[in-house]
């Protein structure tokens, strides 16, 4: 059966060199079902998404990673979010037209922002400028300036699918830089078509196939919102009962739209009565302590 959205690890045994392949369909087509994008954006998210899941494979403990972009051109925000247990989300906002052309032209003077959020720990931000063609190229000078790793990555997006292929050095291990620039000239000859389309094995056959490759079992990716009703409740608390009060007088209920689902949360007086009540009650329970 042919794995629609699926995340790959594979390992050229010899070299010191791991590889991932990662394509999205359903998860993908989940993120643009829910907002519609100008094609220049979608190619731009659709890249961004599958990028964070291949970043996010050395997580290893419970969290997320995310990854964001910044900027002052067409293309302003950009959020996509990986976690753990491979789901997705992710987001774009923009201004006026978007250009089809190169990353300076599409997202202006910008920087890249990854953010390790660890169930365990407080968050690890690293932000580097925003630089290259393309986002796998401004991905590779993050991984330049922040580690000692050689990292390349190729990225393709479309209105159906999202794809992409990573190799970077194995910490500790022997590395001979021909092996290195013999599998990278391997990997450019990859065309969007075929990251988009062919079969994971057949795609690393195609590419690898002079080499000894293992290829770990496929990982499946499925879109997730992790946001919730009681989320939204402790935003609602942090603001505080006067602010809400002001705006339930004009509007009769607090609708709040979570950005990268779309759900809608709806509060009216009564439930902003209950919610404050509640807390007012958790207060004053803890105090008598
Ligand atoms: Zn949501």
């Amino acid at each position: 059966m042919l794995q629609e959205d699926s995340f790959r690890r594979f390992l050229f045994e010899t070299l010191g060199v791991r590889g991932e392949f990662v394509r999205l369909d359903t998860s993908w087509k989940s993120v643009l079902e829910r907002h519609p994008y100008p094609e220049t954006v979608s190619q731009q998210l659709g890249q961004a998404l599958a990028a964070v899941v291949l970043l996010s494979a050395t997580i290893k403990y419970k969290g997320a990673l995310i990854l964001q972009v910044q900027s002052e051109g067409p293309l302003h925000t950009l959020v996509v979010q990986a976690t753990d247990q491979r789901r997705v989300r992710g987001i774009a906002h923009w201004r006026g037209e978007v250009p089809l052309g190169s990353l300076p032209e599409i997202f202006g003077p910008g920087r890249l922002v990854l953010t390790v959020q660890n169930e365990a720990a407080e968050p690890y931000q690293g932000v580097t400028e925003l630089l290259g063609d393309s986002l796998a190229a401004a991905i590779e000078h993050y991984f330049e300036r922040s580690e000692q790793l050689a990292t390349r990555l190729w990225l393709a997006a479309d209105g159906h699918r999202a794809a992409g292929l990573f190799l970077q050095e194995l910490p500790d291990a022997h590395h001979d830089p021909e092996d290195w620039a013999r599998v990278t000239m391997l990997a450019d000859t990859v065309s969007d078509s075929e990251l988009l389309t062919l079969p994971s094995e057949r795609l690393l056959y195609r590419l690898f196939n002079e080499e000894r490759v293992r290829v770990f079992d496929p990982e499946v990716v499925t879109f997730h919102c992790n946001c919730s009703r009681d989320r939204i409740e402790r935003v609602l608390l942090a603001v505080g009962r006067a602010e809400i009060d002001e705006t339930l007088e004009t509007a009769h209920t607090i609708d709040v739209h979570c950005d990268f689902c779309n759900r809608l949360y709806r509060f009216d007086a009564v439930d902003i009565g209950s919610l404050f009540a509640d807390e007012s009650r958790i207060i004053g329970s803890s105090r008598r302590h």
